[in-house]
């Protein structure tokens, strides 16, 4: 059944739309605003509060003032807070997925899976917010003792981007929470609705407030950019692209600030001649097309062996081509609308490059008429090694496909990027797989798997894709730091 109008204007109207800070929901200083666009449309669907960088000074002192107390509270606290709030999202699941497909576009079944993710980070550090636990024990030489504690970092700004609109924020509040660090959150503009909604629905979870303030802005820099230079800030976690982690890196080292970086990618998938192509081509779909391409995890080169090449275009461009583009909200709809016009643009100008160079668009290769920001989805074949969709990130649905002759040669492709974020082989020489995976320069590796997020993961890149992880047992590391006591030998009385 397609979403009626009433139904959207019923759950944007639950949407809070002020900053949060220090527990209360407040207007922006001088009563700015910002509007929310529907991609699918280019209709607005809310204003909500737009910070000043004052705002965000509030929001910090809130962040600093409820650190200490925060920091005590019992870890089984901190983690019944996660577990509610998991609850919550789960029972609103429905409501938290249209909202993203309202101001994200991507087709509704897509934005379920998204709220099963992100939920599951609120899950998974509820339950590691009690195993965070430090050592004792007798120094080499017996003549002391040496104790190892795990202490919260502090406070801590949290900068998401719009593709993820739910599970980036939960990626990173969910392990600060468990590990007692206090946050100041920062949502992309393009779609701030999905936190928003989140942050009422930990306020209503019991999270004290000053905890967790969140700070919508499309003035980022002046908002971000004094917080990162209060000293009583101790980290920032960033997810969007390399450019902006580069500069906040580069901020961060002034005052020596812990960094989490999860940048930008440009992922290699690389169908050896051993693969079960249907195989391939099913992950194929889910590397490429989910979220319209629009993933760091997108995998943005296909390599493909040259005795399979065709076989596997073939089948990859029937799939795709009988993809159905349409708002996300509608039952048909396979693949939403693209972010803005400015990324459809870019999209299209990297496939006429492509195209110019020789290319040729087996399905797809242009912009959709009509409203709304939607690109068909297209594979290209016969793509010159020059050409600049394979070394910028793509972020649209457009799969490039290049052939390789040896083993060596698709390792050398594949780790020919500035970029180290996720890498998919397909083979069915598993001997294979774990030797490709050993010569491939990402921090994560597919291996006949189209998708590799789990919650339950370490997910980050080397290289220019960033540092620290996310999920997993590391996860929560990100938020502690280490203190060892040393201890005079107790023994000496
Ligand atoms: P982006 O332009 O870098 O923006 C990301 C966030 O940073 C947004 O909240 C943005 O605010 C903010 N920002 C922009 N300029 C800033 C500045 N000077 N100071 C402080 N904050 C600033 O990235 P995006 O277009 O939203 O997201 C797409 C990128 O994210 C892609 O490169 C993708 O690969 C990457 N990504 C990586 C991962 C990962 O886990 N590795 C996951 C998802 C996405 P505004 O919204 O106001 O611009």
């Amino acid at each position: 059944m397609d979403i009626t109008a009433d139904r959207e204007a019923a759950l944007l109207a639950q949407v809070p739309t002020g900053l949060l800070i220090n527990g209360e929901w407040r207007d922006a200083e001088g009563g700015k605003t910002f509007d929310v666009e529907d991609p699918a449309t280019g209709k607005v669907l809310l204003s909500i509060a737009d910070a000043t960088a004052a705002d965000g000074a509030l929001a910090m002192d809130a962040a600093a003032a409820a650190q200490d107390a925060w920091a005590r509270t019992a870890p089984r606290e901190r983690g019944e807070i996660l577990r509610r709030a998991f609850e919550l999202v789960t029972e609103r699941a429905e409501d938290f997925a249209l909202l993203m497909t309202l101001e994200m576009g991507k087709p509704l079944a897509e934005a379920r899976g998204e709220v099963a993710y992100g939920a599951e980070f609120l899950r998974w550090f509820s339950e590691e917010a009690v195993r965070v636990s430090g050592r004792y024990g007798m120094s080499p030489d017996g003549k002391s003792r040496l104790m190892v504690n795990k202490k919260p970092v502090g406070p801590c700004l949290l900068i998401t981007p719009w593709n993820f609109p739910l599970a980036m924020a939960t990626r990173k509040i969910a392990p600060a929470v468990a590990a007692g660090c206090t946050m100041v959150l920062k949502p992309a503009k393009l779609t701030p609705l999905t936190s928003q909604l989140f942050a009422a629905v930990m306020v209503e979870a019991g999270l004290p407030a000053g905890v967790l303030n969140v700070v919508s802005t499309t003035s980022a820099g002046d908002v971000t950019g004094p917080i990162m230079k209060d000293e009583r800030l101790r980290k920032v976690s960033f997810t969007g692209s390399t450019p902006v982690g580069q500069s906040l890196i580069r901020d961060a080292a002034d005052r020596v600030l812990r960094t989490s970086m999860e940048l930008g990618g440009n992922a290699p998938f690389v169908v050896f001649e051993d693969a079960d192509i249907d195989k391939a081509v099913t992950g194929a779909m889910a590397a490429k097309l989910r979220n319209m391409g629009e993933a760091c995890t997108a995998a943005n080169r296909f390599i493909v062996h040259e005795s399979v090449a065709d076989e596997f275009a073939e089948k990859f461009a029937a799939k795709v081509g009988a993809m159905t583009t349409a708002r996300g909200t509608e039952d048909e709809s396979t693949i939403g609308p693209l972010i803005d016009a400015k990324s459809r643009d870019k999209v299209h100008s990297l496939v006429v490059d492509a195209v110019d160079g020789g290319a040729v668009a087996v399905v797809g290769g242009a912009p959709v008429d009509g409203p709304g920001y939607f690109y068909q989805p297209t594979v290209l074949k016969d793509v010159a090694a020059d050409a600049r969709i394979l070394q910028e990130e793509i972020f649209g649905p457009v799969a490039p496909v290049v052939t390789f002759a040896t083993e060596d040669e698709a390792v050398a492709l594949a780790n020919n990027t500035e970029y180290g974020l996720v890498a998919y082989v397909f083979t069915e020489d598993l001997n294979r797989g774990l030797r490709i995976g050993e010569k491939l320069e990402t921090g994560m590796l597919g291996l006949n798997a189209g998708v590799v997020s789990n919650a339950a993961a370490p997910f980050g890149g080397v290289k220019q894709s960033g540092l620290g992880r996310e999920g997993g047992a590391e996860g929560i590391e990100e938020y502690l730091y280490t203190q060892y006591v040393g201890i005079a030998d107790p023994s000496d009385g």
